[in-house]
């Protein structure tokens, strides 16, 4: 992802295609949601689409949920299924955001597992590592105080120890 591409972190997920029986069964679950039978040639049109567009198992249970939660009436149409998405940009996204008033906690941060660092919104529950900003890592503890020194010049400026904190 360059820097001010923003994308849809659905579509990063590492899981198996959207079976036809995973499909199948939310089928069932729509139908008594809704209380009616659909037109399975709707049903039929809806799993193409999905497959087409190379939904995974996991993006799928999560776009569904979010339709049961969201979608009240039996009138629901293919396009309702592809209006969910978690936003989620590089750098530049995240200066945008900032930019349009957004803070610092308003954010999560990801590590990908190709490595890059991507924000999306605070509230975004992903399977991706959360980023921290790499803290200096002490290298020498004390064993009497438990003190941390980040050089061994700085430990041995500290011996012998006079249990000071
Ligand atoms: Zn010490």
């Amino acid at each position: 992802m360059t820097n001010s591409d923003h994308i849809n972190a659905l579509e990063l997920f590492d899981s198996p295609p959207v079976s036809s029986e995973t499909f199948a069964r939310s089928g069932e679950v729509l139908k008594a949601n809704f209380g009616i039978d659909f037109d399975p040639v709707k049903f039929k049109a809806l799993f193409l689409q999905i497959d087409n567009a190379g939904w995974t198992e996991e993006r799928y249970r999560r776009t569904f949920d979010w339709f049961l939660r969201n979608k009240k009436f039996a009138s629901w149409t293919i396009a309702d299924f592809f209006e969910y998405g978690i936003e989620m940009g590089g750098y530049g996204w995240y200066l945008k955001k900032l930019h349009e008033g957004w803070k610092n906690t308003d954010f999560a941060r990801w590590e990908l597992p190709d490595g890059s660092v991507a924000y999306t919104a605070a509230s975004a529950d992903l399977p991706f590592k959360q980023w921290e900003p790499k803290a200096k890592t002490p290298i020498f503890d004390c064993r009497d105080c438990g003190k941390e020194f980040s050089s061994a010049t700085d430990y041995h400026d500290h011996l012998p120890c006079k249990g000071e904190t």
